[in-house]
């Protein structure tokens, strides 16, 4: 069911570059169409696959907008973090879920601030991704990668998979969510990323496993010029 789509040209948008600038208005405008208020079917639906029997896991969202699955996983009892360039995101998160937190600046980034919930399980960073590292946020057990990758520049693709590497743990399971359309009827983003190039950025370092593959196509993608939309899903595991 999850054979590559291989053909399309990804070449269209490969110099196309969406500024943080950019993102904040998006967020200050109310342009947030990728928000999905009542959270992610797939999460839910894989959610064992990710977890693979263990509890108390140590959680990465990349790119983490104000996603309510950081909510759920807090309160399944595992420690969650994020990162969003966008305050404006991070406070409406707090606020949608009625979560007291504290701020606090980030000593090793300049400009930085951690947003915590008061109950110490939610940490969210609120700076560009690429100011992160290891040392700064620690190694993760799981991601959930939805809107994150698909949001990167394609030019800033390699630099942010890389990075992500260094923050997985030994034996810990990375949820990517990719989406497929036909590249050359819509600018993104979210960008269209193939299977080929998945294998291409991340394939020495885990094991690749296509999920799912599921029709999300909607009035929003016909508007957009397109005719299908499908949403990927992948399990990544970092063996040790
Ligand atoms: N993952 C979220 C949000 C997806 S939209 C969800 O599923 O709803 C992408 C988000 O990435 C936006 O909120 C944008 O503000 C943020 N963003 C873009 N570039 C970023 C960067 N370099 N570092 C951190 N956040 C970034």
């Amino acid at each position: 069911a999850c054979g590559a789509r291989e053909g399309s040209s990804v070449g269209s948008q490969k110099d196309r570059v969406v500024t943080e600038e950019e993102w904040l208005q998006k967020w200050e405008s109310g342009n947030i169409g990728f928000h999905k208020e009542q959270g992610h079917p797939l999460l839910q639906q894989y959610l064992d696959v990710l977890l693979n029997g263990r509890s108390g896991l140590r959680v990465f969202f990349p790119l983490c907008g104000k996603a309510v699955e950081m909510k759920w996983l807090a309160d399944m009892g595992h420690s969650v973090v994020g990162v969003e360039v966008s305050e404006q995101a991070l406070k409406e998160f707090f606020a949608e879920h009625s979560l007291p937190y504290c701020e606090e600046p980030v000593p090793e980034i300049p400009g930085a601030k951690k947003l915590q919930s008061i109950s110490g399980n939610i940490s969210l960073y609120c700076c560009s991704i690429y100011d992160l590292s290891s040392s700064i946020v620690g190694k993760f057990d799981g991601v959930w990668d939805r809107g994150a990758l698909v949001a990167v520049n394609p030019r800033d693709r390699q630099r942010y998979v890389s990075l992500m590497i260094t923050l997985m743990e030994k034996n810990s399971s990375y949820l990517l969510v990719t989406v497929s359309y036909d590249p050359n009827k819509h600018k993104g983003p979210p960008f269209y990323v193939p299977e080929s190039e998945i294998k291409s950025l991340f394939g020495n370092h885990c094991e690749i496993k296509c999920l799912q593959k599921v029709d999300d196509f909607s009035d929003k993608h016909r508007k957009w010029g397109l005719d299908y939309f499908l949403e990927v899903l992948y399990i990544l595991k970092f063996v040790a």
